[in-house]
């Protein structure tokens, strides 16, 4: 079986290729470079004589998963874009670029094939937890944008598929090869990390060090009952321990926390319902609240909040001084928004 290049940084990279006795090993950083940044892999081209490259040839590989489907919806600040790969065991993961304005685009890519986390509202939720995906199959949808598709990405948010924080072995390792100056070199202010609350996953991604990484909580309800109606994770994590967990997440002096809120219509969107948000924040130091509007699947929960709902609430947050900013939704019609990836379907067939 040979191994991914994009699942190792430039140095574990290099390091290999010293272990295997492998000649030119000295170009090893360089070939790497080569395929994570230009989105190919020529050992010639660093130089390297016909026997190496058959040697790395044979050892590694470099490909594109297969694409399954690309979407695209057209917006105001330019077009989003789904892109569901067919991973080698046949499972199927997705990916979205949004668009963020002037010309600049996020990529929102899973860590997961499903999730288990069970969130009511959630698309992916409904499909169970598939499997983990592993640092190469993270890394990939990246490169399937950047070199497949030939599009730019500037920032990474891990929204997608799964809760990341529930991988941490996949996401610390993606973290690095994404952050790598010998590689793709984004900078940990260009990624965010999205959890509903995986205490546990915190702490350790506290611990990891990564002083500039954005972080995001998705709260969308900030009161025991309601939470744990929506979010089961609330049941085993309630938020008095969410808000220790965070409190103790500090790392940097001007960290700012994203805390998402999901706007339900008849669920979670009254003016109690903001001020518990509110009760939620304080002592949390600086946050920023994003709101976005619930984006209806396959199995609604309800619909889409009206314009003046969503306005309404933003007014009763800012009312009780939170920072608002309010999602444009991007993607509803290919099903690309927040909370619609994922494929029951893929469920069904295998458990056929
Ligand atoms: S919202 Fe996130 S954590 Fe919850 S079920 Fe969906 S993918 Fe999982």
């Amino acid at each position: 079986m040979t191994e991914a290049i994009h699942g190792f940084s430039s140095t574990a990279f290099a390091e290999r290729c010293r272990e295997l006795g492998f000649r030119g090993a000295g170009k090893a950083r360089e070939l790497y470079r080569l395929a994570l940044r230009e989105g190919v892999f020529e050992p010639e081209r660093v130089g390297l004589g016909a026997e190496a490259c058959r040697a790395y040839r044979a050892h590694f590989s470099f490909a594109l998963p297969e694409r399954v489907r690309v979407l695209e919806s057209a917006g105001p600040r330019g077009p989003t874009t789904k892109l569901a790969l067919r991973l080698a065991d046949g499972l199927e993961l997705e990916c979205v670029r949004i668009p963020m304005g002037r010309e600049r685009f996020s990529l929102c890519v899973s860590t997961q094939v499903g999730c288990k986390m069970g969130c009511a509202f959630c698309e992916t939720g409904r499909m169970g937890l598939l499997r983990q995906l592993s640092v190469a199959e993270i890394v990939v949808q990246l490169l399937a944008v950047r070199h497949g598709l030939g599009l730019s990405v500037k920032n990474i948010v891990f929204m997608g598929m799964g809760e990341p924080l529930d991988n941490m072995d996949g996401l610390l390792g993606a973290l690095q090869v994404l952050n790598d100056p010998g590689g793709l070199a984004i900078t940990q202010e260009h990624m965010t990390v999205c959890t509903v609350g995986h205490l546990d996953g915190i702490r350790r991604l506290g611990e990891a060090g990564y002083k500039r990484l954005n972080l995001s909580v998705s709260l969308n309800a900030a009161n025991d009952a309601l939470r744990s109606r929506l979010m089961p994770v609330n049941r085993r994590a309630p938020l008095r321990e969410l808000k220790a967990a965070l409190v103790a997440y500090r790392p940097r002096r001007n960290f700012a926390l994203g805390v998402h809120y999901c706007l339900m219509p008849g669920l979670n969107d009254t003016r109690e319902d903001a001020r518990d948000v509110a009760r939620f924040c304080d002592g949390l130091g600086r946050v920023l609240v994003q709101l976005i509007p619930y984006n209806p699947g396959g199995d609604p929960l309800t619909r889409a909040p009206e314009e003046p709902e969503v306005e309404r609430f933003v007014a009763w947050l800012r009312e009780q001084g939170l920072p608002v900013r309010r999602r444009v939704t991007k993607g509803r019609d290919v099903m690309a928004a927040c909370g619609q990836l994922g494929n029951v379907d893929l469920r069904r067939g295998r458990a056929r």
